[in-house]
């Protein structure tokens, strides 16, 4: 499983780079080890639904056979714990559960994966009594208990409620954040974890790391630009940000996040792939820094929590809807649920989020209304007219 030592891979090239990886400690996920002694790592996120335990064990074994490192998998209720626990019996894959709002859950998830993700932006919505340095302590001590790794997975569009002010600049508050987890982790001793410091932004995404290596010398870094869309901007904007921290040795393991059907999820593994391959073989596409140019289109790789089905579809049908405003400077964002679809939503043009059977629609962070999934494209449509009219 997983691809050449990063030794190896500059040394089968005679055109290959001289990256010198930035040294930092090892994180143990299982018999996996993330950091400077260890070949950069790949990773993805199932989208079906968890409870569906057969599409999801489907979705697990085409993404370990594309050489997934590491997979991994929404959790939010006891209902899905039931369901990774017989998923965990049907697939060899080392896992990672995403826990959002429902931290508890960590005790029960803990004997059937190796790692666990937590966002320090979500920890704030239950049992608002218990103070988060309680709650990491918690989710601490559990990974202590089953020899698991975390992640403090940091994310420009849930960031922490309590660091954000209206006027904040987001970058030092995801910074900030990063920080004070780090703090909480280092207190109770804890060393086997890695930070991620993700935005849909490819700038963001190198400014903020750039800084993190300096910052956490150490620590292995997670590297992903979230909600980057659909083939081939998706890969676009993943590529430009990676291609800039990996040739200076920055990022330890690596996530693409793509908005795919199911059946061609291993398409985020195989871009992963290519990408590392290119940097380290000294084949660089990008530009230094990513210029938006024309229309961008955000939308979330979708997961467990997508509220519909149907989001796929609907973001390739914004796509091809939006084809009429290419060279017009807007950002639509197509979210799946409402676990990050109100906050990613808020800085784009038009956001639309996704809820079981209708579809919320923002104009520059305000809420429009709610539509049908039929209604949601001719009206986003009309929307786009009045926009780009008035400019
Ligand atoms: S927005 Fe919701 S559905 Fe989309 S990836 Fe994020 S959590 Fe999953």
């Amino acid at each position: 499983m997983g691809q050449p030592s990063e030794l190896t891979q500059i040394g089968t090239n005679s055109n290959a780079m001289k990256i010198s990886r930035r040294k930092t400690r090892s994180v143990r996920v299982g018999d996996l080890t993330i950091g400077s002694e260890s070949h950069i790592s790949t990773q993805s996120m199932c989208a079906t639904k968890t409870q569906d335990i057969d599409a999801t064990v489907r979705q697990i074994k085409l993404l370990q056979d594309h050489g997934a490192d590491i997979i991994r998998v929404a959790i939010d209720s006891r209902k899905d714990v039931e369901a990774l626990a017989e998923i965990r019996k049907q697939v060899t894959a080392r896992l990672v559960v995403d826990l959002q709002e429902s931290y508890k859950l960590a005790k029960s998830v803990a004997p059937y994966v190796q790692k666990i993700r937590y966002n320090p932006g979500h920890l704030y919505h239950h049992e608002k009594n218990v103070s988060v340095h309680e709650k990491v302590a918690y989710i601490v001590n559990v990974a202590r208990e089953h020899d698991l790794a975390l992640r403090i997975g940091v994310n420009f569009g849930s960031l922490d409620p309590a660091l954000a002010g209206k006027d904040a600049d987001p970058l030092e508050v995801a910074l900030n954040s990063a920080k004070e987890h780090v703090g909480y982790l280092e207190d109770l001793g804890f060393t086997n974890y890695v930070i991620s410091l993700k935005s849909s932004d490819p700038n963001d995404v190198m400014d903020i790391n750039l800084r993190a290596a300096e910052l956490f010398p150490e620590i292995p870094l997670h590297l992903g630009v979230t909600e980057a869309g659909m083939l081939p901007m998706g890969e676009v904007k993943t590529r430009i940000a990676f291609e800039n921290l990996l040739v200076k040795g920055i990022g330890d393991t690596v996530r693409v996040s793509l908005t795919l059907p199911h059946a061609e999820k291993y398409k985020e593994i195989e871009v992963a792939k290519a990408i590392i391959a290119d940097v380290y073989a000294g084949r660089f596409r990008s530009v230094p820094r990513f210029v938006q140019q024309g229309l961008n289109i955000i939308s979330c790789p979708s997961c467990s929590r997508v509220e519909n089905e149907a989001f796929v579809e609907l973001a390739q049908k914004v796509r091809e809807m939006t084809q009429e405003f290419a060279d017009r400077h807007l950002t639509i964002a197509v979210m799946g649920c409402r676990v990050n679809g109100p906050g990613e939503t808020d800085d784009a043009d038009l956001g639309l989020w996704c809820a079981p059977s209708h579809v919320n629609l923002k104009r520059k962070g305000e809420l429009v209304g709610q539509f049908s999934y039929e209604e949601i494209v001719p009206r986003l449509k009309l929307e786009i007219d009045t926009l780009t009219a008035a400019k």
